[in-house]
């Protein structure tokens, strides 16, 4: 991995914010804190994503965000009776 995976190679400041192809980035919210997209450049951070994190957030959960995941109910697993009957009978633990 290069050194510039977790920045914004040949961005610039502005005093708009952070110019990055041709895109202006405002820096992360508190909400924003412990995502996987969030990349620093000039002692601040920003979304590697999203450039206005405020106006995402600002219309609910963030669907980007690597640390915000909904639970749908997917961790529940089918079991057949029949082959958990006859694992139960060898003796099997799973
Ligand atoms: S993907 Fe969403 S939560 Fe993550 S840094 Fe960007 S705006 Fe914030």
């Amino acid at each position: 991995m290069s050194k510039d995976a977790k920045t914004f190679p040949d961005a610039t400041m502005t005093p708009d914010g952070m110019l990055y192809n041709g895109v202006i980035f405002q820096p992360i919210i508190d909400k924003c804190e412990g995502c996987g997209r969030v990349r620093e450049f000039a002692d601040s951070r920003y979304c590697s994503s999203y450039p206005m994190p405020t106006a995402k957030w600002s219309l609910g959960m963030c669907n980007f965000s690597t640390h915000t995941r909904t639970s749908t109910g997917g961790a529940q697993t089918k079991v057949n009776p029949l082959k958990a009957s006859k694992r139960a009978a060898k003796g099997g633990g799973r």
